[in-house]
């Protein structure tokens, strides 16, 4: 089960660059990161994040056009259904998702369109600051080979996602893949470093 705390349930405009999203803040938070920003965020509240409550959410929502999970729990596969749902009943819809590990699984590289990697780390600061160990990845699944789907693929290799370790990755401007980002992954972290915004999660 997933569950997200609805009354900080809101449309932003920062958090994924170009994109209208809904965010939905998610607990159960298995992270551990020194400063958390949200510590209540690692307890067991909220309610239980449904399809059918997803699907309410985006209607009365008009103009988003990206779902953002800020934050995944302790569920992996509860998680990965909620996205395989969004992407067969709004498949207009991107999926985001913020995580605090230093690294996810194949499938969540599959199932979401943005990627948030690395736990929050006050001497390295948020994401619009060059400093950061954090990454926001773009997934180009056609270029992966991987349609987004939201199942791990073999013709993925394994080696492909080993550890992305943290600070320091130079900034890209340009395509370019960090050790372990599978095929298709874009850094895209440097588009808040350009627009000077906070999204110090
Ligand atoms: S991922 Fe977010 S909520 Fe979880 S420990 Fe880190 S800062 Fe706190």
């Amino acid at each position: 089960m997933i569950k997200y705390v609805p009354k900080m349930t809101s449309v932003v405009l920062e958090e994924i660059p170009d994109r209208v999203s809904l965010a939905v803040d998610i607990s159960n938070c298995r992270g551990n990161c020194v400063g958390c920003h949200s510590p209540f965020l690692k307890l067991d509240i909220g309610e239980e994040l449904t399809t059918g409550i997803i699907d309410a959410l985006i209607a009365d929502n008009f103009g988003v056009n990206c779902f953002l999970f800020l934050g995944e729990g302790r569920d992996p596969e509860a998680l990965l259904a909620l996205a395989r749902h969004i992407r067969g009943a709004h498949p207009a819809m991107e999926i985001a998702l913020y995580s605090g590990r230093e690294e996810v699984e194949p499938a969540i590289w599959d199932a979401f369109d943005y990627v948030k990697v690395g736990p929050y780390r006050p001497e390295c600061g948020p994401l619009n600051e060059r400093t950061t160990n954090q990454r926001l990845y773009r997934v180009h699944h056609e270029e992966s080979g991987m349609p987004g789907t939201v199942t791990s693929s073999p013709r993925r290799a394994k080696g492909r996602f080993a550890p992305h370790k943290g600070n320091p990755i130079p900034a890209l401007p340009v395509r370019r893949l960090a050790p372990g980002i599978p095929v298709g992954a874009e850094d895209i972290t440097f588009r808040f470093w350009r627009k000077g915004i906070d999204p110090n999660r």
